[in-house]
C-alpha cells in the first residue's frame, strides 16, 4: 500500500504544480508568455498521465492490500481512474487538445463579429470526436452517458432527464407568473462601491463564513475561478464591478463555497486522488449554498446589511434592508446565463442539456443550432437574442469540447437546496444562527456530511446519506416558489 501511495503523492504533486502555472497564468503571468506556459503545464500534466497508466502503478495497484477503509476507496477510485484514462487512445486524446485550441481561436472571432458560421464547421468537428470518445469511454445505454461521467461520475443521462424534465415542467410558468407581476428594482444593488472597500467586505465575510485565509487566498482574475494546490492550499479569484454591487460579492462567495469544500478535505487523504470534490455538481452544489442560500438570504442580511450600508453610503445610504434585499434577488430573464437569476439559470442549463443531447445523438445539425436555441430561448423565457454572440455563441464550453459538462451547474443549484434543508433539520437554530453571523455549525455540518470524504462517496450516496434521498428537484422547487413567491406576490 505504501509504495502505491508514494507513486500516487508523485504523480498528484506533477498535478498540483501544474495547477499553480494554471493559476499564474490567470492571475500575474504576462501575455507574451503563453505560448511557453502551454509547453510547460503540458509537460506536467502529460508525465502525471503516463505515470498513472504505466505498468508500475497498474502492478502496485494489483499487489496492494488494503490495510484500511481509505486504503480500499483508494484503490477503487485509482482503479477506476486509470480504466478511464487507459480506454481513450492517446491519438485521440492529441486530437481532441488540437481541435479544441482551433476550436477556441474560431470561437472568439465567431463571437466577436457575430458570425456563426465561421465557428460551425469547429463544432461539427468536436461533436464527431465528442461521439468517438463516447465509444471509447463506453457507456450503457447513449453516448451521452460516457460524456456526463467525465463531470458527474455515476449519474445517467436518464436520471437527470428525468429530473430536469420536472424542473421545467414548474419551472417555466413560474418565469411566466414573475415577468407578469409587478417588477422588483434592481437600482439599489447599482451606484456608487468603489473597488477596494468591495474587495476588502467581500473577503471579510468569505472569512467569516470559514474559508481559511491561512491555507488560502484571493487574486484578481478576469474569469473568477477557485483552484486547488493542497488541501492546505485553495485559492479564490475574483472580478469587481465598481458600479454594481453583485459581481464581486456573490462570486466571492461562490468562489468561497469551492474552497471551503476542498479546503474541509480530510488531511488523512492528502495528496491522493482522493482529495479532491466528488463531482462537478457536488462541487457546485458548495458554491451555490453559500452563495444564494445563505447569502441572498433575508437572515443573511439581518446581519450583513448595516455593515455595507456603514461601508458603501455613496450607494446605500438612503436604501432600506428590504429594498436591498429585493434587489440582489430581483428576477429578469436575460439571454446571458452568467447574468442570470436564481429562478432562470436552470432553464439556461436545461437548454444547453437538450441541445447537447440531440447533437450527439444527430437529431439536430449545427447549421439548425441557432434557430433552435432561439426558439427554446423564446418559449422557455419569453425573450429572444438579438444576435448569435448573446445567444448561441456565449459560452467557451463546447468550443474546449466540454460536452456534457453544463447540467452540472443545474444540479449544483438542486442538490444544495436538498443540503441545506437537511442541515436545517439537523439545526434546528440555522436561521437564527445565520442572523447574527454565526456559521460554524453550518460549515461543521457540511464538512462531517460531504466535504471530509472528499471522493470516497458519489454524489448521490453522499446526498442519499445526508438527506435521506437520491438528487431530488422538488426540494428546489418548493424553495423557488415559497422565496420568489413572497417576492412577487404568488
Ligand atoms: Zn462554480
Amino acid at each position: 500500500m505504501l509504495d502505491l501511495k508514494n507513486r500516487l503523492q508523485r504523480i498528484t504533486h506533477l498535478n498540483q504544480a501544474a495547477a499553480v502555472l494554471e493559476w499564474d497564468q490567470e492571475t500575474h503571468m504576462p501575455e507574451g508568455a503563453e505560448e511557453s506556459r502551454a509547453r510547460q503545464v503540458g509537460t506536467l500534466r502529460s508525465l502525471a498521465h503516463e505515470m498513472l497508466t504505466a505498468e508500475e502503478t497498474v502492478s502496485l495497484l494489483e499487489k496492494a492490500s488494503p490495510e484500511s477503509d481509505i486504503d480500499s476507496d483508494l484503490v477503487r477510485v485509482v482503479r477506476r481512474d486509470i480504466d478511464k484514462a487507459t480506454r481513450v487512445p492517446s491519438s485521440l486524446i492529441a486530437e481532441m487538445a488540437e481541435a479544441s485550441g482551433r476550436s477556441k481561436s474560431a470561437w472568439m472571432k465567431a463571437r466577436g463579429t457575430n458570425d456563426f458560421s465561421l465557428f460551425a464547421p469547429h463544432l461539427e468537428h468536436i461533436l464527431e470526436l465528442a461521439v468517438k470518445h463516447a465509444e471509447a469511454l463506453g457507456y450503457d445505454e447513449s453516448p451521452y452517458d460516457a460524456l456526463l461521467d467525465q463531470y458527474e461520475e455515476g449519474m445517467t443521462t436518464r436520471q437527470v432527464n428525468e429530473v430536469f424534465e420536472s424542473v421545467k415542467k414548474d419551472l417555466i410558468p413560474i418565469v411566466k407568473q414573475i415577468a407578469d407581476a409587478p417588477q422588483i428594482s434592481d437600482a439599489p444593488a447599482h451606484g456608487d462601491f468603489p473597488v477596494d472597500r468591495q474587495w476588502d467586505f467581500g473577503l471579510r465575510v468569505a472569512q467569516e463564513l470559514g474559508y481559511d485565509l491561512n491555507c488560502g487566498r484571493q487574486d484578481v482574475s478576469a474569469h473568477p475561478f477557485s483552484t486547488t494546490f493542497s488541501i492546505t492550499d485553495v485559492r479564490i479569484t475574483t472580478r469587481s464591478d465598481e458600479r454594481f454591487f453583485n459581481p464581486a460579492f456573490f462570486g466571492t462567495l461562490h468562489e468561497a463555497g469551492h474552497a471551503m469544500y476542498e479546503q474541509g478535505i480530510d488531511l488523512a487523504l492528502e495528496g491522493l486522488p482522493l482529495a479532491d470534490g466528488t463531482s462537478l455538481g457536488m462541487h457546485e452544489s458548495q458554491s451555490r449554498l453559500w452563495e444564494n442560500l445563505v447569502g441572498r438570504s433575508a437572515d443573511f442580511w439581518k446581519h450583513y446589511y448595516p455593515q455595507a450600508q456603514q461601508l458603501f453610503p455613496e450607494a446605500l445610504s438612503g436604501v432600506s434592508g428590504d429594498a436591498f434585499y429585493k434587489a440582489i434577488n430581483s428576477v429578469s430573464a436575460s439571454p446571458v446565463r452568467v447574468e442570470a437569476d436564481e429562478v432562470t439559470y436552470n432553464l439556461h442549463i436545461m437548454l444547453r442539456f437538450e441541445l447537447e443531447q440531440e447533437m450527439i445523438a444527430g437529431r439536430i445539425s449545427v447549421a439548425d443550432l441557432p434557430a433552435a436555441w432561439n426558439d427554446r430561448m423564446e418559449s422557455w423565457l419569453g425573450i429572444r437574442p438579438e444576435n448569435d454572440t448573446d445567444g448561441v455563441l456565449q459560452d467557451i464550453h463546447w468550443s474546449l469540447g466540454a460536452i456534457g459538462y453544463f447540467p452540472t451547474y443545474a444540479l449544483g443549484n438542486l442538490m444544495s437546496v436538498q443540503l441545506f434543508n437537511a442541515a436545517e433539520r439537523d439545526i434546528p437554530a440555522l436561521n437564527e444562527q445565520i442572523a447574527t453571523g454565526q456559521f460554524a455549525p453550518l460549515l461543521g455540518w457540511l464538512r462531517s456530511n460531504v466535504h471530509q470524504y472528499g471522493r470516497r462517496r458519489s454524489a448521490n450516496e453522499l446526498l442519499e446519506k445526508a438527506t435521506g434521498s437520491t438528487l431530488n428537484a422538488a426540494p428546489w422547487l418548493d424553495y423557488i416558489r415559497q422565496k420568489f413567491g413572497a417576492l412577487y406576490g404568488f
